[in-house]
């Protein structure tokens, strides 16, 4: 199968409100342009330099998203230009983010990650984590970000059930802070092996890798 064919069979499964990140974190930038080619314009990596290559020499229509964990001292490298970071799960990563868009006078999307799974070695923020930074005075003076949503994955199992439960989890979450905060629109959920699960507990963005690019 190619990319074009993994793409368009997986945008005929998605509905409309559901938004497509086409994971191409380790792939070479031909796959990448394979994939633009069919009109992908959103592309999530794990690695800021990888990213920063990629954007270097990609398309500048492309929306680049940042999907793994961001160590603070890197955040200097995307601020330019990364168009949404997934995994922000501190107070600290958001100060830096905030100052770092400053400088390029940017008002940068971000998603706070929470903790969903049963694994240990994920990260993310569990509820209380959440609440204690949305509150703070701090937060609230932050104006080059602008929190837009929630991303989390789910346990790494074959158990749908729990799986569901998880991202059913996330979704309540969701759907309490957006009573707190306003302009909150996009609950990043869902991967090749869980995104029809994602989608069917609310998820309004998939982050796929393998099922268009093939398995790393
Ligand atoms: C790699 C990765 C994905 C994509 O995983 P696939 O199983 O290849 O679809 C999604 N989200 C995050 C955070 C990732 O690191």
């Amino acid at each position: 199968m190619s990319i074009e064919q993994n793409i368009s069979e997986i945008k005929e499964t998605l509905p409309e409100h559901v938004s497509l990140v086409a994971v191409s974190k380790t792939k070479p930038i031909a796959l990448l342009q394979e994939a633009y080619d069919t009109g992908q314009r959103i592309f999530g990596e794990n690695k800021i330099q990888e990213m920063t290559q990629k954007w270097e020499v990609m398309p500048k229509d492309i929306q680049w998203h940042m999907i793994g964990h961001v160590q603070r001292n890197k955040v200097k490298y995307m601020a330019e230009f990364v168009s949404l970071i997934h995994g922000v799960d501190s107070f600290k990563l958001l100060k830096e983010i905030n100052k770092q868009a400053l400088k390029h006078d940017r008002v940068i999307d971000c998603l706070l990650q929470m903790h969903i799974a049963e694994e240990d070695t994920k990260f993310g923020l569990n509820e209380e984590e959440l609440n204690t930074i949305i509150n703070s005075e701090a937060f609230q003076q932050m104006k080059n970000l602008r929190i837009i949503g929630l991303m989390g994955m789910a346990t790494f199992t074959d158990n749908n059930e729990q799986v569901r439960r998880e991202f059913n989890q996330l979704k309540i979450i969701y759907t309490k802070l957006q009573k707190k905060l306003e302009g909150l629109t996009v609950l990043s959920m869902g991967m090749s092996s869980d995104y029809k699960i994602a989608i069917s507990e609310g998820s309004t963005m998939v982050r796929i890798g393998s099922s268009i690019f093939g398995s790393r």
